[in-house]
């Protein structure tokens, strides 16, 4: 390990020792822990692998994962070193804007409280732009308000408040929470009724990333040691194996909730690994996957018109590179500076290669080999240590 640090350090254009946390006992000390969460008693670890052969919007990137399960590291690399051949993935993001949500009840007339708080939205958003400062210097603050009736409900209709936030470099929780609860006040007056809960959404569908990629179709071809000797595919019938396995997905919630499984097992890599909060990313990413009332794939897969085989993933991606855990964990600091990432929306362009990437190891080795094979020698290992 300490080998491959050195080479890690160098490869990423750094100063010895800056991914020096890496290698520190469980890349957390007990201070630092005990500062963190309550009533602490330890420090859990988890493996450290990095993810290589990303080439993301023209940049090379190092991407260091944080998970437990084998194959994962493996696979999302070896899938990147493909779709290099085709020239690396392609990201777009939206605005950092996330959702606050501020429930009203006890109003008589729902049509007039939302028609009222329409009238007075700009003096809303003016008031909630100046809750915080520091968000705003950073180009931050309150960008729209929207008023939603809810029709049905287990204590009949009432009204929502959705606030949205461009939260910059943030994860945002806690700047939407506030801002919510600040501009409560003002809420009730305008409307007359009573407010009850101020929360954001974790179901962050204006802060969306989507990560692409193109393979050329010979660079899918491989050979394989079956039980009677070599078997071999060709890029076409992996490429089309590809788009049968998505298409499994793709109209099918029981099979989606696997393939989007494998998705997140590169997402969560990175997220845990640069200190985000990975229950909001997946609460996000399932809730999204939903949203036309089935469950389905986030990844699309099919064919171009040279043959090449095309995959897109379109996801929320709520992570920061200020706040949270980010700033506090020395391991997830280090994370940061190994991928040099300068904003949130670049991490999160990160994060939706690696959960593309890993999406097309799974069905690569499905609509191939299987997925045991790979896995179980890796899996072997664990089981001889345990
Ligand atoms: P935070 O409050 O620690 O930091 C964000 C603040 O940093 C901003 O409000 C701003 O004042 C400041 N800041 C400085 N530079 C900035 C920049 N360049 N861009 C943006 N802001 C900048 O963190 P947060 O991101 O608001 O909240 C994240 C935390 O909230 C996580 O720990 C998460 O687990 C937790 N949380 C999540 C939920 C949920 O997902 N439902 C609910 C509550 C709390």
């Amino acid at each position: 390990m300490d080998k491959r640090l050195v080479k890690l350090t160098d490869a990423a254009g750094l100063a010895p020792g800056e991914l020096a946390a890496f290698r520190s006992e469980k890349g957390l000390a007990d201070e630092q822990a005990d500062h963190m969460v309550e009533n602490v008693v330890g420090v859990f670890g988890l493996p450290l692998g990095i993810g290589l052969n990303f080439v993301i919007n023209g940049s090379e990137v190092l991407v260091p994962m944080v998970i437990e399960e084998p194959s994962v590291v493996a696979g999302a690399s070896f899938m990147a070193k493909l779709v290099r051949a085709g020239g690396g993935f392609t990201v777009n993001t939206s605005a950092p804007e996330m959702i606050g949500q501020v429930q009203v009840l006890e109003l008589k007339d729902l049509m007039a409280a939302s028609m009222k708080l329409h009238e007075h939205k700009a003096e809303l958003l003016a008031e909630a732009d100046t809750f915080d400062p520091l968000l705003k210097k950073f180009g931050g603050g309150a960008r729209d308000l929207e008023v939603r009736i809810i029709e049905e409900s287990p204590i009949g209709p009432f009204l929502v408040v959705h606030l949205i936030y461009d939260v910059q470099d943030a994860m945002g929780a806690n700047a939407v929470n506030t801002a919510c609860e600040k501009l409560a006040p003002h809420i009730e007056q305008i409307t007359g009724g009573r407010v009850h809960l101020r929360i954001l959404s974790n179901l962050a569908d204006r802060r969306l990333v989507k990560a692409s990629c193109s393979i050329p179709v010979k660079e899918l071809a491989f050979v394989t040691a079956g039980e009677n000797g070599p078997l071999s595919y060709t890029g076409e019938q992996v490429r089309d194996g590809i788009i049968e396995a998505w298409a499994f997905a793709a109209a099918d919630p029981y099979r989606a909730a696997t393939h989007n499984k494998g998705i997140m097992n590169g997402v969560d890599a990175v997220v845990i690994a640069t200190g985000n909060d990975w229950r909001a990313i997946e609460a996000g990413a399932h809730a999204y996957a939903a949203r036309d009332g089935r469950y389905t794939s986030l990844s699309t897969w099919g064919k171009d018109a040279d043959g090449n085989l095309s995959g897109e993933l379109e996801m929320p991606m709520a992570v920061g590179i200020v706040g949270g855990a980010t700033k506090v964990h020395p391991a997830a600091k280090a994370a940061l500076k190994l991928m040099g990432v300068k904003t949130a929306c670049e991490l999160g362009g990160i994060i939706a290669s690696v959960g593309l990437a890993q999406n097309l190891a799974a069905l690569r080795a499905l609509a191939t080999e299987g997925i045991q094979r790979g896995h179980m020698s890796l899996h072997a290992r664990k089981v001889a240590i345990a």
